[in-house]
């Protein structure tokens, strides 16, 4: 049995100090499941190298690792300044001019690159740049210019975030830079597709439309980082394949008080409505500079683990960080501690099918996960062509492995973000060939591995036509004999 293997997935960002091969190797080594390029950074060139970088390294070492490309999304940023970074102080008149044309700002303007800000602000307002660190209160609106006092001064530099307190304005959330950049991850064939700054399932659906078009089979994550995103969070997560928490803007539009409820209540939706989920967003912040986390940063990874996120990402702390490789150990050390924390009858209520079953292969999923814990199974073994089997599966938070057996490399890649899931290649037989032998080479194909053992219990699906998609309508009971092959299980 390998229960030391971590559950949990990490997502890892790439970026300048990931780029020496050493350093990347030692990276991905520690335990990256799926690389992120943050496409709001670099250029093509970039991340077509850093693609090809990681591919290599995997197909070297027999591992594979997924490819995330993070669209940039509309993020609204006031523009450069004539002289360098400028001091604003409390109480101070400060204008954001949203003319096309506005002259590089000093102490007391500066332009902003959205014409539409002056319709969708008033006064009342407050407006947060840079994340918070400096704030402005609407003072009026005047033709194409927004006037503001100084709520919270401080140094403001070129091309930084601005933000609504509450949120609410209302871009569109692709930009002609994300349209571009969806064909860019087309072209790469990257597994994942995350769109920032979503508004509602219609910003997916137009993305995923974007993404096929191109060519792009990759899942479709939503970031949520809006707080209009909230009221409609269940069609968001409908919509997508994955969500990811994105604390990072998501804390500065809704308060970062609000945060730690928001985590948990857009998890537990996720893993509900059989969906990935990932938490992202300043979890070792302080690796950044330092080789060890902060002992509240360990919690942090901890409580997302506990409270049943499929992977926890990593942004500065490996893209541009003094340590990317400890920080991936280190979360790779934190994950496996909470994993052995982790109760999964505390999870019970908020699995898919905890009310209703509508389709088959969920309702294997849901027989399989109730057995694995009554009659100890070893390890669930799924043998799925699209990762729908798995996924489902993945929904329900056990205790026990599960070993998802697929000759699509790209599903595989794709289940890698599962928490509990391990993808295994598997060629399997020709179709057409009965399935009970299919089961045994599925069985011997693990057992030669050293993923199952003699005297193991193991859970398999399967459906009655190798590659059918969603056809899993099969629940065997089996034990591994001692010479290595699959038994009918005949007493419990
Ligand atoms: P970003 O998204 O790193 O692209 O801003 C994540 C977040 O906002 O938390
Ligand atoms: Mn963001």
């Amino acid at each position: 049995m390998t229960h030391t293997q971590r559950r949990t997935k990490i997502v890892a960002t790439l970026g300048p100090a990931t780029d020496a091969p050493e350093v990347l190797a030692r990276t991905l080594a520690a335990g990256v499941d799926v690389v992120r390029l943050n496409l709001s950074h670099g250029k093509a060139e970039d991340h077509h190298r850093r693609a090809q970088a990681v591919r290599a390294w995997a197909a070297a070492h027999g591992r594979e690792i997924a490819i995330l490309a993070d669209l940039q999304g509309p993020k609204i940023r006031i523009e450069r300044f004539a002289g360098g970074p400028v001091q604003v102080s409390e109480g101070q008149p400060f204008v954001l001019d949203c003319r096309p044309d506005a002259v590089p700002g000093d102490g007391s303007r500066v332009g902003v690159s959205y014409a539409g800000l002056p319709r969708d602000v008033r006064a009342g307002d407050v407006l947060l740049l840079d994340d918070g660190l400096v704030a402005l209160n609407v003072r009026e609106v005047v033709g194409s210019e927004v006037r503001c006092t100084v709520k919270v001064g401080g140094t403001l530099s070129d091309r930084k975030g601005l933000n609504r307190q509450g949120g609410g304005l209302s871009v569109d959330a692709l930009s002609d830079k994300d349209r571009s950049d969806i064909r860019l991850a087309a072209e790469m064939e990257a597994d994942f597709l995350a769109v920032s700054f979503v508004r509602s399932a219609a910003d997916i659906e137009e993305a995923r439309r974007l993404l096929r078009a191109a060519g792009g089979d990759a899942w479709l994550v939503a970031k949520i980082e809006r707080a209009d995103a909230i009221p409609v969070l269940e069609e968001i997560v409908d919509a997508s394949d994955a969500v990811m928490v994105a604390r990072g803007d998501l804390g500065v539009e809704i308060g970062d008080a609000q945060l730690p409820g928001l985590q948990k209540r857009i998890i537990r939706e996720a893993v509900s409505r059989n969906r990935a989920v990932i938490t992202a967003t300043q979890m070792l912040q302080s690796m950044v500079s330092a080789p060890i986390p902060t002992r509240a940063e360990v919690l942090d990874v901890a409580n997302a683990v506990l409270d049943g996120t499929d992977a926890v990402m990593l942004s500065q702390e490996t893209a541009s960080g003094a340590h990317p490789d400890l920080a991936v150990a280190a979360m790779q050390r934190i994950c496996l501690g909470a994993e052995s924390q982790f109760r999964p009858q505390d999870y019970a209520n908020t699995s898919p099918g905890a009310q209703r079953l509508d389709r088959t292969d969920q309702a294997i999923a849901h027989a399989a996960m109730d057995l694995a814990n009554r009659i100890e199974a070893a390890a669930i073994v799924a043998l799925t062509e699209s990762g729908a089997t798995a996924q489902w599966l993945s929904r329900y938070r056990s205790a026990v492995p599960i070993y998802a057996l697929s000759h699509n490399a790209a599903a595989r890649r794709r289940m890698r973000l599962l928490r509990d899931v391990r993808p295994v290649a598997f060629e399997g037989v020709e179709s057409g060939s009965d399935s009970l032998r299919l089961v045994q080479e599925a069985i011997g194909h693990l057992v030669r591995r050293g993923l199952l053992t003699p005297g193991s219990r193991v859970l398999l699906t399967q459906g009655d036509q190798v590659g059918r998609h969603g056809g899993t309508n099969t629940l065997r009971l089996l034990s591994v004999d001692e010479a290595g092959e699959a038994q009918n299980l005949r007493e419990l």
